[in-house]
């Protein structure tokens, strides 16, 4: 079974159809890649996926249960995870204290009985911190912390509730060429090794070609290429939504 199928999706601006009509899945541990043009629809769909757009139409199925419409504390309660923007207003607080106070508030989300205290949730933050190399880092003011290091921080705390999906929209977008390759190269061995399916938007080529397991793209709103790096890097639409023409990808086969 799919850990994620969407059937029949749409979503629509006024007039602009924002997401029409798109169906995929995606497999357990799979790291598939959304790309498209901008405007194409990629956060709309990664938005109705979340829960923070209601879908007009279509089935959105999370291990077999329909969660379209249904609340984003909800979604990612039942295993849904997503990167959020870490505050970086709280700059005087340690880089351990951030990840305490993200896992605090998630924490008041849920509608468990018993909280860990927030001497635990410094364990945890700890804990997290080394998965995603920055232990080192622990103490030191959040402001101190490089860009590519903050977004390290991000993808620890979204992991933190072991969602089983994990969306991230444009997780590198601000990153230099090195440490989006850095990025991806962490998530995706972070995933591998727990097994979670990964829907990620990228801009670069490079990075998308070497480290999705699957591609699909989305042009207007429509979805118009499924398969791996070789099908899309060679098909017609594809060329045609990036190029006007019938141009190849001019990037390396990984
Ligand atoms: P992408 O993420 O691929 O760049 P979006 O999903 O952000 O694309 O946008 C798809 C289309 O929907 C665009 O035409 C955009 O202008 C429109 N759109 C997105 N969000 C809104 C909104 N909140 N209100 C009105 N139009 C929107
Ligand atoms: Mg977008």
């Amino acid at each position: 079974m799919s850990v994620l199928a969407i059937r029949s999706l749409c979503k629509s601006f006024g007039g602009v159809r924002a997401v029409n009509e798109v169906s995929f899945e995606i497999g357990k541990g799979e790291f598939l890649a959304l790309i498209g043009p901008n405007g194409a629809g990629k956060s709309t769909c990664f938005n109705t996926i979340n829960g923070q757009l209601k879908p007009d139409s279509g089935e959105i199925l999370f291990e077999g249960k329909n969660i379209a419409g249904l609340e984003p504390r909800d979604i990612w309660r039942l295993g849904v995870g997503r990167t959020f923007q870490v505050a970086a207003t709280f700059g005087s607080m340690t880089v351990v204290e951030n990840v305490q106070m993200a896992l605090i508030s998630y924490a008041h989300q849920t509608y468990r009985l018993w909280r860990p205290a927030a001497s635990l949730h410094r364990e945890r933050a700890l804990e997290l911190l080394a998965q995603v190399g920055m232990a080192d880092a622990a103490d030191r003011p959040s402001r101190e912390l490089a860009y590519g290091d903050v977004k390290r921080i991000e993808l620890a705390i979204a992991l933190a509730n072991e969602p089983r999906l994990l969306l991230m929209d444009e997780p590198t977008a601000g990153m230099a060429p090195r440490e989006r390759n850095a990025l991806i190269a962490l998530v995706k061995k972070l995933v591998l090794e727990r097994g979670i399916s990964v829907l990620f938007t990228e801009h670069s080529m490079d990075v998308v070609f070497s480290y999705a397991d699957r591609i699909i793209v989305l042009a207007r709103g429509r979805l118009i290429a499924d398969g791996d790096a070789a099908t899309i890097r060679e098909n017609a639409k594809v060329q045609e939504v990036y190029f006007g023409t019938g141009k190849t990808f001019t990037v390396a086969a990984p």
